[in-house]
């Protein structure tokens, strides 16, 4: 186990997983973490967490979106077998509590959040958002540590007044930009699931990111990573490409001050310190 990989005070930020294959985000410093979502294998999770120099004992707490099977995959052996702390709304851990694909009880490890309340964990303060989606409920996270401002919004069937604040005063914003929409709709996928995709209460598409982007984030923010990528509907190459198009349109320069990172597929992301 490698403990004060660099000073403590400097901050880490990397995704295990994005996408429907499962998904996990890790933040920390150099000495502990905290896993937003654990939609992956307990034994992928720690292979990723090491190739950065992090184990499980380093991680002491997991917030959790949403009750969706590629947010939650490990959840209950964290809670059981690791006694890590859960942190979620009452509705998801209600949702986790009876979803026959979560064997293991969460316990004494579940934590109830409130959405507009603040809480801390350590060196980090987290507010969770609503984010509309068809699950039981579903939390973005504006993350605050040092002098930084994170936000995380994933699984976002349509973006919202509510969540616009969140989204605009982040440094570093984890955002997801599940497809382009012509992908979608010459794609393969029945009539029923394109319409859930574009319901309001699915996905959005790199359009609807960028557009959003461009809008609304010029001020603060430093680094994007698109995430949560559909693989019939969008590649790495076109989610960038589209979306970097409506920010440069808007007058953004995309450079070592703004960057914007795509998150692939059940890939670990390059490890990036603030
Ligand atoms: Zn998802
Ligand atoms: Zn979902």
């Amino acid at each position: 186990m490698q403990y004060n990989l660099f000073s403590s005070n400097q901050y880490t930020f990397f995704c295990l997983s994005s996408g429907s294959c499962g998904n996990c985000y890790f933040i920390g410093n150099g000495d502990y973490g905290i896993l937003i979502d654990v939609g992956i294998g307990v034994r992928t999770i720690r292979k990723r967490l090491k190739e950065h120099g992090y184990d499980l004992p380093n991680i002491r707490s997991i917030l959790i979106t949403h009750d969706h099977l590629d947010h939650i995959k490990s959840v209950g052996t964290f809670a059981r077998r690791y006694s890590i702390p859960v942190y979620a709304t009452k509705k998801v851990h209600h949702a986790i509590s009876v979803n026959r694909f979560v064997k293991e009880d969460i316990g004494a490890s579940r934590r109830i959040i409130e959405k507009g309340q603040p809480f801390q964990i350590e060196d980090f303060r987290f507010t969770a958002f609503d984010v509309p989606h068809d699950s039981h409920d579903n939390s973005g996270y504006f993350i605050e540590f040092g002098t930084h401002k994170m936000t995380l919004a994933t699984d976002i069937g349509k973006l919202t007044d509510e969540m616009t604040p969140y989204l605009t005063k982040a440094h570093h914003l984890i955002i997801e930009s599940n497809y382009d929409e012509e992908m979608l709709r010459n794609g393969r996928y029945p009539y029923h699931l394109k319409q859930r995709i574009t319901s309001g209460l699915g996905h959005i598409s790199n359009r609807q990111t960028g557009e959003f982007l461009a809008e609304n984030c010029k001020n603060h923010v430093r680094n994007i990573w698109l995430c949560h990528l559909s693989s019939d509907n969008n590649s790495p190459e076109v989610a960038y490409e589209t979306v970097k198009k409506h920010l440069i349109d808007k007058g953004m320069v995309i450079d070592e001050k703004l960057q914007l990172h795509v998150l692939e597929r059940n890939k670990l992301s390059p490890l990036m310190k603030f």
